[in-house]
């Protein structure tokens, strides 16, 4: 039983994402880029966006951070559809931008970058290589499901330590780095890291 009061959450991954082939992204073969203006390959497509970093965690790419929803040909012009990681993220425009950059020197000419703030971008949509180059990076990854925590009203989960592994961590600050990490501190290696926090 769902509490009532609370909207069924919406299933990650619904809507047009679902219908991606499912497979390696990151291995895609880069080869056969369709001619520009014609509808073409969504794993070429990808494979280019793969490429693009997010500004703030340049180890991760636009596709693993999961803001990437949906690749469409409008007219036989490329429409790559975005969900800003949170309303108000000072990085949105400059990723847009960076997308729009890669596609045209890949040869898909004027792309068309359209914002959908509708599902809103959770945590839960970073993928598993995201969480993995997260955590080399030396930033925790999101502990949970941001929609289970949602329900359960659960708070402060153990975050385990990015550098060493241990549990045995404490967050120091609410505010990392950016607005959405949290400063934490490692007691057994002592080192402080960043914490992405579950949205
Ligand atoms: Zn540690």
């Amino acid at each position: 039983m769902r509490p009532s009061g609370n909207p069924p959450s919406t299933p990650i991954g619904d809507g047009p994402i679902d219908d991606w082939p499912s497979r390696d992204l990151i291995g895609s073969d880069r080869s056969g880029l369709p001619p520009a203006g014609e509808k073409g390959d969504v794993d070429a497509v990808l494979a280019v966006l793969q490429e693009v970093p997010d500004p703030e965690v340049p180890v991760v790419s636009v596709v693993e951070l999961g803001i990437v929803r949906d690749i469409d040909w409008v007219d036989g012009r490329l429409a790559v559809n975005v969900t800003p990681t949170y309303s108000g993220c000072p990085a949105t425009e400059v990723i847009e931008q960076h997308i729009h950059e890669a596609l045209v020197a890949a040869g898909y000419s004027d792309p068309l970058i359209q914002r959908r703030l509708s599902p809103a971008w959770t945590t839960d949509w970073l993928t598993d290589a995201g969480r993995e180059k997260l955590r080399a990076y030396g930033i925790a990854p999101p502990v949970g499901s941001a929609s289970k925590r949602s329900l359960t009203g659960q708070s402060d989960p153990v975050v385990p330590c990015p550098l060493c592994g241990s549990n045995a961590t404490e967050r120091v600050s609410e505010f990392g780095s950016t607005a959405c990490k949290a400063l934490y501190r490692c007691r057994d290696c002592l080192e402080p890291f960043d914490y992405f926090k579950c949205l």
